[in-house]
């Protein structure tokens, strides 16, 4: 089988359609919240994670013994489309940090972190970027000395851009534990805990008033050997691992958002044919064409995960293709719904603005055309 022939076969479709309907029953029992006046993000979010996670749909695809549902990635895919269908405020984006804990912790680590971290009981962020390093993390100077006996690690350095840190309890923390060994090889991963003494973590506001994002300072934070996740120097692909599953648009529900936005800006088209200049009616279609796209890119991957193939390097075509079709349409709904936009407390503003950072977060959009450049085309290097 070559990489463009993964048959897009998702199985049992009744099966799928009863998850949706139960889902919409069990949305009409637990009505989706509303944000309180005042009350930060996170909080929102986190609350609607633990409504969610009672009705079992937190996890669909991770092993029940993790405290999942044993299903598979379709499944996953199906309830964050019917959320996002629904204007669920976001699915809990823990998915990514799931996978890569699967992946490398030990299963021991992987039965004590893993139910609470799709409960919401411990709360995780990801402590990758640092202020010298964010396109190129390798170059990360965050550094954990072990200890002569071996019994554990001392950390010190500074973690930039910790989503929503402050009302976390662990975070996904990389670290060098060799200074000597080239960067790929001496990158190590923690699971570390927040209140542990020697962490500050400072909240930094953003533009649009959040305070999503914080620095996090670490002065000699001392963790032990079986709060290290794999073995020291697997760090490197437990990132890249992050990583490829955080560039997808699989689980994340956003597909069934846009489409929804999309509709709207057809039906304006429809019902006012005359009312728009020929540029914004081209600006409509080619949202149309890049949702398509994204669509078709989405199944594909689907197909790839239900296959078995884990994430890989093509998850930054994704990632482009996603932050496209994004700012695309919140660009071309800002001109043609503005009132729309506004309406609900603006928050459909709130993500036209929130989609200025698609281009950033998880990496640059410039980082996402070097990968396919280098691991997908196999261009040759400058350097
Ligand atoms: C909303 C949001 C949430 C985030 N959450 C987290 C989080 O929870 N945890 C975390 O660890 N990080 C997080 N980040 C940080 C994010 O991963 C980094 O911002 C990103 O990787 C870019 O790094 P940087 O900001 O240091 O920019 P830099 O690396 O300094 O890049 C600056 C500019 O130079 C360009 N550039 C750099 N190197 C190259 C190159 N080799 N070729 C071409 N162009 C290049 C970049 O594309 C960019 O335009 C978040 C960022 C955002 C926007």
């Amino acid at each position: 089988m070559t990489d463009h022939d993964v048959p897009l076969d998702f199985g049992d479709p009744a099966d799928l359609d009863m998850l949706r309907r139960e889902l919409r029953a069990w949305l009409t029992e637990h009505p989706l919240p509303r944000r309180r006046n005042g009350e930060p993000m996170a909080e929102f979010l986190h609350r609607w994670h633990r409504q969610l996670h009672s009705g079992g749909w937190v996890g669909l695809d991770v092993p029940e013994r993790y405290g999942g549902r044993g299903l598979t990635a379709l499944h996953q895919v199906a309830v964050s489309d019917e959320l996002g269908a629904c204007r669920a405020p976001g699915v809990p984006r823990i998915g990514y940090l799931a996978h890569a804990l699967l992946e490398f912790c030990s299963e021991d680590q992987r039965a004590r972190l893993l139910p609470r971290m799709l409960s919401g009981d411990d709360v995780w962020c990801q402590g990758f970027s640092e202020p010298g390093a964010g396109s190129d993390l390798a170059g990360m100077s965050t550094y954990a000395r072990r200890s002569p006996d071996g019994g554990h690690y001392l950390i010190n350095g500074q973690k930039l851009w910790t989503s929503y840190a402050q009302y976390s309890d662990y975070c996904l923390l990389l670290a060098r534990t060799d200074r000597a060994a080239p960067a790929h090889s001496s990158i190590t991963a923690f699971a570390l805990p927040l209140n542990r003494a020697g962490v500050t973590v400072r909240p930094l506001r953003a533009a649009n008033g959040d305070d999503e994002f914080c620095e996090l300072f670490l002065d000699d934070v001392r963790v032990a050997v079986d709060e290290r996740i794999g073995a020291e120097g697997d760090g490197w692909p437990l990132a890249m691992t992050t990583v490829n599953y955080e560039r997808n648009a699989l689980d994340t529900g956003h597909l069934s958002k846009y489409g929804l936005l999309l509709e709207r800006l057809r039906r304006q088209l429809r019902e006012h044919p005359d009312a728009l200049p020929d540029g914004l009616v081209s600006a409509v279609g080619r949202c149309v064409v890049d949702y398509q796209v994204l669509v078709a890119h989405t199944r594909r991957r689907t197909a790839e995960r239900l296959a078995g193939r884990p994430a890989g390097p093509e998850s930054s075509v994704d990632k482009l293709l996603m932050t496209r079709a994004e700012q695309r349409l919140y660009e071309t709904a800002l001109a043609v719904l503005p009132e729309e936009l506004h309406r609900d407390g603006g928050a459909v503003y709130g993500e036209y603005l929130y989609s200025r950072a698609a281009s950033v977060y998880g990496g640059t959009s410039q980082i996402q055309r070097n990968i396919i450049a280098k691991r997908l085309l196999h261009l040759p290097s400058a350097s």
